[in-house]
């Protein structure tokens, strides 16, 4: 937890020698207690203070990586409880078993089917980015291979899941290079699961079947050196296990209780011992345990409809609710327009904007869309806001060189902005044209009124 100003004054030498620049110890301490000052710009702080200082300001969640290069994914250091707190940082990492019983021609399917599930969604590309190698086999040598072949067909961050140390040894030493997450460590064997985590260092799994077993077990599993640690609790049901999740938070984000401030993974595939759950019931698990708080989530299917609601969940849960998704401003030609093409201006807020987008493709007149940064807004948000007026508009029309791309001087604009069109006339010097309000009526007015004008 944070200290505060007199907390950090107690720990500081007291002696207002100014050299921090500022001209008492208390003032340097307030400065610091409100992250405007650095610790550093004491030279005579002693490092015991030092050390207490670093240890109260350590993020309550800890921030565990894992794979390597560019598949490397990063989980954890989360703040709040609530995303409308500030907001959620690192995503959820969704990730699909590959069952070492699978060998040959039926593995390299299955690592080909998981590599394909991409998708792009208003503009931006998710994905699924871990790949859980599975010792169903309960065999060493199933699993080492499986883990070897995986990592040279998969550039996906690398899971292990295995219970026996044994098996678990055999596999890394196959795979450390790209620093694959151990799971799982259970209390009988932690101290070995640790050691092979720590000798590699590769981030561990502590699993365990309630609240009070995982915290003293991350607490044994970090007493041997392991540091990045990710907790798994094992439930009979979803609701148990969504509660009991929603303590951990609680518990490791507002008590700053240490033994839980890691991130949590989940398994989607059904609870442990029990039939495995078909693949509706996975993603709709699935997506449950991204809301409720799970950094990582491993699923067993491989449908690509059951991906779009799961990478989507992650994609808005994860976004700042401060800031709208957005799109760059610029001119985005659809189709293959050309000098007498229809020219028309939306905004930045990326829902108006692929909406409208969806809407002149579908009209199948090729056009030009020119996008005007209102800051994520709306186009009725933006003009209320002034965000979006002739100003806004011309400078923008100028800044893209619109002048060049059509020779007809025609600009349509959104309906419900049509009482800028006399100033935009004035601002741009080019016939403003009302479009329709609604964007689905876009394709009827390009060919019925644009075709005609
Ligand atoms: Fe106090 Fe350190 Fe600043 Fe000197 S440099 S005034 S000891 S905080």
């Amino acid at each position: 937890m944070a200290l505060t100003g007199l907390e950090i004054f107690k720990l500081l030498p007291k002696t207002n020698c100014k050299k921090c620049g500022m001209p008492t110890c208390l003032a340097f301490a307030m400065a610091l207690a409100q992250k405007r000052a650095k610790l550093d710009d004491c030279p005579d702080v002693s490092q015991e203070a030092k050390e207490k200082l670093a240890a109260a300001a350590a993020p309550p969640m800890r921030k565990v990586a894992f794979g390597s290069g560019e598949s490397q994914v990063a989980v954890g250091q989360e703040t709040v409880v609530f995303r409308h707190e500030e907001k959620f940082h690192n995503p959820t990492v969704v990730g699909v078993t590959v069952s070492d019983k699978l060998a040959g021609g039926d593995l390299k399917k299955r690592i080909e089917a998981i590599n394909a599930l991409q998708f792009e969604r208003v503009g931006t590309k998710i994905a699924v980015k871990a790949i859980a190698v599975v010792n169903d086999s309960g065999q060493v040598s199933n699993f080492a291979q499986a883990a070897e072949t995986v990592k040279k067909a998969s550039g996906l961050a690398l899971i292990l899941v295995s219970d026996s140390a044994e098996a678990m040894a055999a596999a890394v030493a196959k795979t450390k290079e790209t620093v694959p997450l151990l799971a799982s460590a259970k209390a009988e064997t932690a101290e070995a699961m640790a050691k092979i985590a720590k000798e590699v260092n590769c981030p561990l799994v502590a699993k365990a079947d309630s609240i009070e077993h995982l915290a003293d077990l991350s607490e044994k599993i970090k007493a041997q050196g392991v540091e990045d640690i990710v907790l798994n609790l094992e439930a009979s049901n979803l609701r148990e296990k969504l509660y009991n999740l929603s303590r951990m938070r609680v518990l490791s984000l507002r008590k700053v209780f240490r033994p839980l401030g890691y991130p949590v993974i989940s398994f989607g595939t059904g609870a442990p011992n029990q039939k495995r759950f078909g693949a509706d019931q996975q993603i709709a698990t699935a997506v449950s345990l991204i809301c409720k708080y799970s950094s990582i989530v491993v699923v067993d299917t491989v449908e690509p409809y059951a991906f779009l609601p799961t990478l989507t969940a992650v994609m808005n849960i994860f976004s700042d609710p401060q800031k709208p998704v957005q799109v760059e401003p610029k001119v985005y030609p659809i189709g293959e327009p050309n000098e007498n093409s229809p020219f028309m201006f939306t905004t930045n807020f990326s829902l108006t904007y692929y909406t409208v987008e969806s809407d002149v493709e579908a009209s199948r007149i090729p056009s030009y869309i020119l996008v005007v940064d209102t800051e994520g807004t709306s186009v009725l948000t933006a003009y209320s806001g002034d965000k979006l007026n002739e100003k806004t508009v011309s400078e923008a029309m100028a800044k893209h060189n619109v002048d060049k791309l059509v020779k007809h001087r025609k600009l349509i604009i959104p309906g419900y902005v049509a009482v800028m069109s006399g100033k935009l006339e004035e601002a741009t010097n080019w016939n403003v044209m009302v479009g329709p309000r609604e964007s689905s009526m876009i394709p009827k007015f390009l060919q019925e009124v644009w075709k005609y004008k």
